[in-house]
């Protein structure tokens, strides 16, 4: 038999415990959208730090879509999958569009039927911004949600319909808003993935699986795949490295950085080490070779990846 959730309890603890976070101070869902972007692969503590750089250039999709999509990425430097920030562009360019053209003059759309149609908005998001922002009672699904459902159920692996279904059946439909957050901050803070606070869980007295947590969900097999490169890192004689702007595809695409490939003529060049980045499904291995150029770029002048700067770290001159 599957008990649901305590409503009030949940509710009354999500209003006593939350964390104080900055995007919780406004209902404006275009700073709520950033704040959920931000937040798909960035830690909360680096992304307060990014929501509110975002914010104070970009108070509106006009002020993005008004501004080049090199400045956006400028600005996500360091928050890492940078997909994101040229996906965020291109949804406030077409959220400024007439909406004879498609578009919605500048303001997003309230519902997540329509939000769900933008670049770079899957159904989370979607589901969070509307819900958050206007209300609308619908279920958010996410990785936090997933997990309390799969212990509350002892469930171990669930199906994305499962999980949807339980939240829809679950959802405080009169605050649909604060329900999915204080689920997803219950997930995030008390049910986490290794120790679970079980003792401290406002919904433990409905909670089938607590007395073995950690083993719901099961955890999902992510096979790792390696990409060896080959990065040619050549300075000018005033110490600046040439840097060149990689093509609209692949991990990298749109970041400055010095030229790299999966193979390098190497005449004239020498050996300087190899570096090793981790994303979240591949390593990457990039071996450094030093050489000289006429004239190079200054850094700090444009939008490099993690990867890039420690390349450039290991070259010594920056
Ligand atoms: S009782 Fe424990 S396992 Fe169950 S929902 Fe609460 S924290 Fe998670």
């Amino acid at each position: 038999m599957v008990l649901h959730l305590s409503q009030g309890h949940l509710l009354e603890w999500y209003s006593e415990k939350k964390r104080d976070l900055p995007w919780r101070h406004t209902k404006d869902s275009w700073k709520i959208l950033l704040s959920e972007i931000l937040l798909q692969q960035t830690q909360v503590s680096r992304g307060i730090e990014y929501w509110i750089k975002l914010v104070e250039r970009f108070p509106t999709p006009q002020a993005m879509a008004d501004a080049e999509v090199d400045e956006v990425l400028h600005l996500w430097q360091g928050a890492g999958y940078y997909s994101r920030a040229r996906r965020l562009h291109a949804l406030a360019c077409q959220v400024c569009l007439p909406t004879e053209q498609g578009g919605y003059d500048g303001i997003l759309p309230t519902s997540s039927a329509e939000l769900l149609g933008l670049p770079g908005v899957g159904p989370y998001t979607a589901a969070a911004v509307a819900s958050i922002a206007h209300g609308e009672p619908v279920a958010c699904v996410d990785g936090n949600i997933r997990r309390v459902m799969a212990r509350q159920n002892k469930s171990l692996n669930p199906s994305v319909k499962e999980v949807e279904s339980w939240a829809t059946s679950t959802l405080f439909t009169n605050d649909a808003g604060n329900w999915n957050q204080a689920l997803m901050e219950l997930g995030a803070t008390v049910c986490t993935p290794k120790r679970p606070k079980c003792d401290q869980c406002p919904v433990s007295k409905t909670c089938s699986g607590q007395s073995d947590a950690v083993s719901f969900p099961q955890p999902k097999k992510v096979k790792r795949k390696r990409l060896d490169l080959m990065c040619e890192l050549r300075y000018d004689s005033t110490g600046l490295p040439h840097l060149v702007k990689r093509g609209n595809n692949g991990i990298l695409a749109g970041l400055w950085g010095p030229r790299m490939e999966e193979e390098i003529d190497v005449d004239a060049l020498s050996f300087i080490g190899e570096i090793k980045h981790v994303l979240s499904h591949r390593d990457i291995f990039v071996q450094v070779w030093l050489g000289s150029c006429e004239k190079g770029i200054d850094p700090s002048t444009v939008a490099l990846s993690s990867l890039d700067q420690k390349i450039l770290a290991l070259g010594g001159r920056q």
